[in-house]
């Protein structure tokens, strides 16, 4: 197999390595192997002429750096072609469907992105002083209104930088709640289905983690929480609907147990896409949640960022929530950023540096304003619409999770699969997945949730048509058919189109190269 220049495995491209499959000049098509920058780049060759510094007394008593900076240095134009070519390596939402589960990867309007350009908002620092940025303080008013309503909750806090920072800003507020009570409770209560950030944001806030198993059919019931219940339990985290795309039917039922115990009910909001304007989890009892701007009300996101994680609370635990929040007073609007009440958390303080992400709540209200009330619920519809087509498409090819033998059941915003339609042929949900990647797709959801064996989690969103489900299900079932009919080799090999090949990943894991070293000028 062919190696790239930094040892990963690449798609057969050069003469020398596959004669009669390869080419002379190393590249392919119209797609050019890209280095890395470090090593076209070269300090000398910097685009830009600087003139020389001029004296200066140096104030970082003695910690100035010595040697060279070393950043690589590139004309303009190469540094676009640079770029350039990596993008072309890149998978996105605007080549092409993204039908990971969990994780809602929807279209980005491009009314968003325009009216997070305005210099009005764009350009605005957050320590100007307040009467000069009203403007952006009634963008976050608006939204904090559209949210509420939404949720049927009473307080929010918009700091919150991604879902998981919102997980914790809700579990420190339930930990204050308590100690405010003078009660020691520090125990947690997670379904085996959770998003992994759910266990972590527990262990983070100094809680720990008790497992609630699920039921046969997917779901938490009842019974299982409250043998769970106990006078040191501090609130359980529920996600609904839940990571296996079901609605969780006990749910007001488990909220009043929860609330027997003495506990509250943090509800992992991640997964609103499918019910927004459909149902107000304040109605259901929820305490605290978080809400993924960047997932359901759209924003460039993956790869680490960036995200919003609001977090909206019920009165129990709208005074633990954390600072700073906004007021509407004579004077306008108004962000509170310390607060005297000795109860409230103000015993949490701030989650973060300044008050949120600024470009996403634009992004957010514009996409909750373009669509309207009765838009927003019907892109919850087709979301669920969208999934369940997906789910009618495959159910002869894949097997659904928590299906009757033979047969499926509506699903949410997602369908879940597991590897029993690939018993005995050899191809794992990982050569599956690889294979997809061949066939022009990316990949869905692998491997999670943990609670069925070799998981394909699929969330087509409201974005995709018609035609575009087609195709994704058409693969899926052409690729179903090719491992019944013993073709392993398509498995095995895959991907075998895209530019990188199948990586060592569990190598990758346990000798991670964290550390970019110049060749050596003799060779490698
Ligand atoms: C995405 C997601 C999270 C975490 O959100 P981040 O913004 O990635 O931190 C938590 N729970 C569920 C169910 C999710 O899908």
């Amino acid at each position: 197999m062919s190696m790239n220049r930094q040892g990963r495995p690449t798609s057969p491209k050069t003469i020398a390595e596959t004669p009669g499959s390869g080419t002379f000049s190393g590249d392919h098509g119209l797609e050019h192997e890209e280095p890395l920058i470090f090593e076209i780049g070269d300090i000398a060759k910097s685009g830009v002429d600087l003139p020389d510094a001029a004296p200066h007394s140096a104030r970082l008593a003695g910690l100035e750096r010595r040697d060279e900076i070393g950043l690589p240095g590139l004309s303009e134009p190469e540094t676009i072609r640079h770029y350039v070519r990596m993008s072309r390596n890149n998978y996105a939402i605007d080549t092409g469907i993204y039908p990971l589960g969990s994780c809602t990867m929807k279209h980005n309007p491009r009314l968003g992105e325009a009216v997070a350009r305005i210099p009005g908002m764009a350009d605005i620092h957050p320590l100007q002083p307040q009467r000069t940025v009203q403007g952006a303080l009634e963008v976050m008013h608006e939204l904090s209104h559209w949210l509420l309503e939404l949720t049927g909750m009473s307080a929010i806090a918009l700091s919150p930088k991604a879902g998981a920072h919102g997980e914790l800003a809700g579990l420190l507020a339930i930990r204050a709640a308590h100690e405010a009570r003078g009660e020691a409770r520090s125990v947690v209560l997670v379904p085996d289905s959770a998003h992994g950030t759910n266990p972590a944001s527990a262990t983070l806030a100094g809680l720990q983690v008790k497992p609630v198993a699920a039921n046969e059919d997917g779901t938490v019931s009842v019974g299982a929480v409250r043998a769970a219940l106990a006078p040191d339990v501090a609130g359980i985290m529920l996600t609904n609907p839940n990571t296996c795309g079901l609605f969780e039917r006990d749910i007001v039922a488990i909220a009043a147990a929860v609330h027997e115990a003495g506990a509250y009910f943090y509800c992992d909001g991640a997964n609103l896409n499918a019910i927004m304007g459909k149902v107000r989890p304040g109605d259901l009892g929820v305490d605290a949640m978080h809400l993924n701007l960047h997932k359901t009300f759209s924003t460039p996101h993956g790869g680490g960022g960036p995200g919003s994680g609001p977090v909206v609370f019920s009165d129990a635990l709208a005074p633990f929530a954390p600072l700073p929040f906004l007021q509407k007073d004579g004077g306008g609007l108004r962000l509170v950023e310390q607060s005297d009440d000795p109860i409230s958390s103000r015993a949490q303080g701030r989650i973060a540096a300044f008050h949120g992400q600024m470009g996403m709540f634009v992004r957010a209200l514009s996409f909750m304003m373009s669509h309207g009330a009765a838009g927003l619920r019907q892109a919850a519809e087709d979301a669920v619409l969208n999934a369940n087509y997906v789910r009618a498409g495959l159910s002869q090819a894949l097997t659904q999770s928590f299906a009757p033998t033979a047969g499926t059941r509506p699903c949410m915003h997602e369908v879940l699969f597991d590897d029993r339609f690939l018993k005995d042929t050899g191809v794992t949900t990982l050569d599956f997945s690889k294979a997809m990647i061949d066939e022009g797709f990316h990949p869905m959801t692998m491997y999670f949730p943990l609670v069925v064996h070799g998981a394909l989690l699929v969330e087509p969103t409201e974005s995709e048509s018609k035609a575009s489900l087609d195709k994704l299900v058409a693969a899926m079932r052409a690729l179903a058919d090719a491992a019944r009919r013993g073709d392993r080799e398509r498995f095995a090999s895959a991907p075998r189109f895209a530019p990188t090949r199948r990586l060592d990943e569990t190598r990758a894991a346990r000798e991670p190269r964290l550390v970019w070293k110049p060749a050596s000028p003799g060779g490698a």
